[in-house]
């Protein structure tokens, strides 16, 4: 089987956890998601982790260094020698080059980066319309799954609010870093021939079933 290197690009609330789940199902790959990983590796207590830790006790970003040896740990881990999702890596150039200098000295290659495109409008839409239950953390939407009676829980009574996170000002700040830093990812990777374009405003099993075909294509492809 040729291995299947993926990257997963989008905004945020494109939805990008749910599809990332979904494609570990279909092709068995292990999915690393940035800060998980680097949580776990806090967790284990590594070498690379200590130091991953004094940043984050601090509050200070986790420099691109760390974060890039972190990634390439997993990377080069034999659970993901067939292949591996990463999300929320690489953030920007320098992480994409270096990502590439380590690919290249494990002599292996990314097989596509996966953009879910989501215009500024929808996301704002999607996240400022979320609502959290205080007592459990269930979840609603004002728009797509409101509760039965507004600002209340369905299932437990409790008051629902909305996550500071989902602001509208907050999405639009965290939209702005976004395109800032990843359109030049999505132009490089474009230029290299290996972006591949989803329309994020279609369902998510829409969404789901056309990247899910095109890296059965991608796969095929590589076979011959
Ligand atoms: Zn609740």
């Amino acid at each position: 089987m040729p291995q299947l290197n993926l990257i997963l690009l989008g905004p945020p609330g494109a939805g990008k956890g749910t599809q990332a789940e979904r494609l570990v199902d279909d092709f068995d790959l292990p999915y690393y998601a940035t800060g998980d990983i680097l949580r776990a590796a806090v967790q284990e207590g590594s070498e690379l982790g200590k130091k991953a830790k004094e940043y984050m006790d601090r509050g200070d970003l986790v420099p691109d260094e760390v974060i890039i040896d972190v990634v390439i740990d997993r990377v080069d881990s034999n659970e993901a020698e067939d292949g591996f999702l990463l999300d929320g890596f690489p953030r920007n150039l320098e992480q994409a080059h270096a990502l590439d200098r380590e690919l290249d000295r494990l002599g292996r290659d990314l097989t596509a980066v996966l953009l879910v495109e989501v215009s500024d409008d929808e996301v704002i839409r999607r996240l400022s319309g979320r609502r959290v239950c205080t007592k459990n953390g269930h979840l609603y939407h004002v728009e797509f799954d409101p509760p039965k009676n507004e600002g209340v829980c369905d299932q437990d009574g409790s008051k629902l609010i909305q996550r500071d996170d989902d602001h509208p000002d907050t999405v639009k700040h965290r939209l702005d870093v976004y395109r800032e830093q990843t359109s030049p990812l999505a132009d490089f990777y474009e230029e290299r021939g290996i972006l591949r374009r989803f329309d994020g405003a279609r369902s998510t099993s829409e969404v789901h079933d056309h990247i899910r075909a095109t890296l059965a294509t991608l796969r095929l492809e590589s076979e011959l």
